[in-house]
């Protein structure tokens, strides 16, 4: 069959463009579709766990987006009712600070850098549904393609097109571990806000923190479990206020420089992430609370599992079927645990010493993250040219 491409991933925000972008510097014909502009911002904040930070860094890609101002963060909070322990980031795996870049800017770089390897992309396509042939393989994708229906074709398809995915819907893929959006949360930007840090509270029944960012701003949210009811404004300050005096204090003087953000929360579920012809990474693959903070980092995370479990089946070093389930086992290890200790937290069952366990938790899991990212990834998606990536590689 005459193939368009070796890859066709569908959404080009951070899972799809990094896959992409390892998938192109490897050599591949890749295209990215997306049916609108990746590089505005989404519903989402934006901190990066250090796992994400170390991809980042040796994909040459964490330089760009220091360029654009994005802040470094140096300085955690974290407080569990009355106790909050403030602590100066330890430096580790070769990462010496944190960041949060405004996805408008970490997407549009992943999406600039995917282009620059030679991954080719186009907006205002819409992918309708997955064309299979007669053994149910995925060959290719049917596109409303700025209003023109059309057909490509290629070896894979890569779902990364969110929570709703479409192309997990079209294979069918089986989801597990699911529950229904039991978390509520809020965020808004303000100015004023001078304290650089990092700051997570967790009160029985609620959290709340602070997320600096880009143009001297810091996204502030605030989350409890799901009535029903979205946050209003006067929730918003009554739950920060009640997270920690410290919020309560910086609030009176900030200035809210946004509308708030609000969503009566996300689901949680894991889905199986690939199959004869097609995958899934980022939030199609794997999507939970935003509480944890982790999407960002898990969809970089997977995004290289995938691109290099699809060169070992390009490069015709591995069958598909074990290529594709060794990055669901893979996933799965660093996610499940993630997606349990998650849920809980979104839940708000617990005191305060569980609360800090669970964080505990995902910081050790982060900690195995980074590990395995400098142990067992090969090579080929390190970027070596780039002095970040060259101080520890
Ligand atoms: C309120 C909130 C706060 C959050 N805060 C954080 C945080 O602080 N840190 C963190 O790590 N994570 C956070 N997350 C999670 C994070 O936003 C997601 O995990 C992340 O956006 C997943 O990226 P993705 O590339 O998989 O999917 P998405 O960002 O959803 O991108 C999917 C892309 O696919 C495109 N698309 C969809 N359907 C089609 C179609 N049919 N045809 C063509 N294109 C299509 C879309 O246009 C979009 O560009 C938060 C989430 C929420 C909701």
């Amino acid at each position: 069959m005459n193939l368009d491409y070796d890859v066709i991933v569908v959404g080009g925000r951070v899972a799809g463009s990094s896959t992409a972008l390892l998938l192109a510097r490897l050599g591949y014909r890749v295209l990215i579709i997306d049916r609108s502009h990746p590089g505005k911002d989404t519903l989402s904040t934006h901190a990066i766990m250090r796992s994400g930070v170390l991809q980042l860094q040796r994909w040459g890609v964490l330089q760009r987006i220091l360029d654009q101002g994005t802040p470094a963060i140096r300085r955690i909070v974290l407080g569990f009712g009355e106790q909050e322990i403030g602590f100066d980031f330890r430096e580790a795996f070769g990462v010496a600070a944190l960041y949060a870049p405004r996805r408008y800017i970490l997407d549009t770089e992943l999406l600039a850098a995917a282009v620059e390897a030679g991954a080719e992309f186009r907006q205002g396509y819409r992918l309708l549904d997955l064309l299979f042939d007669e053994e149910g393989r995925v060959t290719g994708v049917q596109v409303n393609a700025n209003g023109t229906p059309s057909v490509l074709r290629a070896r894979f398809v890569v779902g990364a097109d969110g929570m709703r995915s479409r192309v997990a819907a079209a294979v069918k893929a089986p989801a597990y571990e699911r529950h229904p959006a039991v978390s509520s949360y809020t965020y808004g930007y303000f100015a004023g806000i001078a304290s650089g840090s990092y700051d997570a509270y967790f009160v029985p029944g609620l959290a709340a923190g602070f997320i600096p960012t880009n143009e001297g701003l810091t996204a502030v949210f605030t989350a409890r479990p799901n009535t029903g009811n979205l946050i209003n404004d006067d929730e918003f300050y009554r739950l920060a206020a009640a997270a920690s005096p410290n919020m309560a204090t910086h609030l009176q003087t900030a200035e809210l420089v946004s509308p708030f953000y609000r969503t009566l929360g996300i689901p949680g579920f894991l889905r199986v992430p690939g199959g004869p012809g097609w995958a899934l990474v980022g939030d199609a693959g794997f999507t939970k609370d935003p509480v944890s903070a982790h999407g960002i980092s898990d969809a970089l995370r997977d995004a290289e599992l995938l691109a290099n479990a699809l060169d070992a089946v390009l490069a015709e070093r591995t069958s598909e079927w074990e290529a594709l389930n060794s990055y669901h086992l893979t996933r799965d290890r660093f996610a499940l645990p993630q997606h349990r200790a998650t849920r809980t937290l979104a839940e708000y069952g617990w005191d305060e010493a569980e609360a800090s366990a669970l964080m505990r938790r995902l910081g050790q899991l982060t900690e195995e993250e980074c590990d395995f990212h400098l142990t067992s990834m090969p090579s080929a998606t390190n970027l070596q040219s780039d002095p970040m990536a060259m101080s520890f590689a």
